[in-house]
């Protein structure tokens, strides 16, 4: 029988999963949890929306055939030679793997950043930042340093800025329980470029920037992160924030694996693949989701975005049953709903298939796109037994 193995239950991970188990093909999945969390919520599990438990599924609630099998490992290293997997707990021996474990924090070299930061890269991570921005703000009930209330996010893309959203509407509670007057927090997101969410059409970027600043957030532009030491930021020009709670969301890189095994990489460490989703340099090899150096017509890259992911984790499912079947297999050719910013629960902005929304609307879109996405993953049966967890209204 042949063997299949995919490595990473993130959105790619379990959308070629999902894809097989309908078809009822057997494949082994290996993931370093026996769930799969909702990356793209991440932000919110962080500033304090709900509880981590909100924004996982159990990968087994989604993967309800006796013919796929759930091994929960460490994955080490890749052996193209042998073709297996090796893990932790053991070694996956693969004829076809689909190799999905997504992304890592993109530090660029810059000096102590990674040592001395938190950041956004899994749920853990996530609750992590919560938990510690909590315990500094019980710190400075103790001994009154106001650093303790000061968080510095590094980077304005999505991630910094819909993780700033949370904090502004999270932090006035916390403040609130602890008897803190929210006017001594300071929050800042700092950006090297002279604007915000670049993704973000231009006449919208201002409606971001008052919203934030409104709830009492200090967006900074133009202003490059050169090195952080702990509990201190430099800036270019050699000014510092001294922040009890540092967090980089400065951009993303694929899971160092791949390089490690000798793939052919781009500089964000991404395995290169046809347009069928096969890595340049192993056809039995489906590379996807953020680790993938998948490319258009045109030679642009595709974003890494959970979209894409979800899309290709798909399409390399159905192309690896065509190759078995000896059917012909399809190209990538995505499409793109758009992309939707949230600042907190109740407004947001974005675009909807390019027509660019804001506010409730924003908001609205951004909830009705997790129902599609566990939709998507696992029909009626998973949208009506999650969707409350995970959804505001
Ligand atoms: P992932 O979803 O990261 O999955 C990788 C999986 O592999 C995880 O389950 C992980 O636990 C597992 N894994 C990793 N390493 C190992 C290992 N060594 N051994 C075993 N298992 C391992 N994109 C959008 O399109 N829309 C959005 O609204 C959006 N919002 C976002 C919000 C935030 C806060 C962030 C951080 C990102 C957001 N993104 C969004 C981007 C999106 O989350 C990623 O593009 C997407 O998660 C990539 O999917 P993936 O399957 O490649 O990787
Ligand atoms: P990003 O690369 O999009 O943004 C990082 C930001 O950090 C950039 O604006 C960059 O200029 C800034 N930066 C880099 N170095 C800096 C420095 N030294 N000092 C100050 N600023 C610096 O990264 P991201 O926001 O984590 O997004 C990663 C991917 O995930 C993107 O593809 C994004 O589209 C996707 N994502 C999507 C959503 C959404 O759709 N809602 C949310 C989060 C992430």
């Amino acid at each position: 029988m042949t063997k299949i193995v995919i490595v990473g239950a993130g959105y790619a991970g379990m959308a070629a999963a999902a894809h097989l188990d309908k078809a009822g093909t057997p494949f082994t999945i290996v993931n370093n949890h026996d769930y799969h969390y909702l990356t793209t919520l991440l932000h919110e599990a962080a500033g304090g929306r709900g509880p981590g438990s909100n924004y996982q599924v159990p990968i087994k609630e989604v993967l309800r055939q006796d013919s796929s099998e759930l091994v929960v490992d460490q994955i080490t290293g890749i052996d193209r030679n042998k073709k297996v997997v090796v893990g932790q707990s053991g070694e996956y021996a693969y004829d076809y793997l689909i190799y999905g474990l997504g992304w890592v924090s993109e530090y660029f070299g810059i000096k102590g950043l990674k040592e001395n930061s938190l950041s956004i890269t899994n749920l853990d991570s996530a609750v992590g930042i919560r938990e510690h921005i909590e315990n500094e703000f019980k710190a400075y009930v103790k001994d009154g340093d106001k650093r303790h209330l000061r968080i510095a996010l590094g980077g304005a893309g999505l991630t910094g800025i819909e993780l700033m959203g949370e904090l502004l509407e999270y932090l006035p509670q916390l403040c609130k329980s602890l008897d803190i007057p929210f006017s001594e927090v300071d929050v800042q997101c700092i950006e090297a470029m002279p604007t915000i969410l670049p993704m973000v059409a231009p006449h919208l970027r201002p409606y971001v920037a008052e919203t934030l600043t409104k709830k009492g957030g200090k967006l900074r532009t133009n202003t490059k992160i050169m090195e952080v030491t702990p509990g201190v930021v430099h800036l270019d020009g050699g000014e510092t924030v001294e922040a009890g709670t540092i967090v980089w969301t400065g951009g993303v890189r694929a899971n160092p694996l791949l390089t490690e095994a000798g793939f052919t990489v781009d500089r964000r460490g991404r395995g290169k693949v046809n347009s069928f989703l096969q890595s340049a340099d192993d056809d039995h090899i489906f590379i996807v989701g953020d680790s993938a150096w998948a490319e258009d017509e045109n030679g642009k890259p595709f974003p890494p975005t959970a979209q894409m992911a979800e899309q290709m984790g798909a399409l390399a499912a159905h192309n690896l049953l065509a190759q078995l079947n000896r059917q012909p297999m399809k190209s990538f050719k995505p499409r793109n709903w758009g992309t939707l910013c949230s600042l907190g629960s109740e407004v947001g902005v974005g675009d909807a298939f390019g027509v660019p929304i804001k506010g409730v609307t924003a908001a609205l879109a951004k909830e009705g796109s997790k129902a599609k996405y566990l939709w998507e993953l696992g029909g009626m049966r998973l949208a009506g037994n999650r969707t409350k967890q995970m959804m505001r209204i």
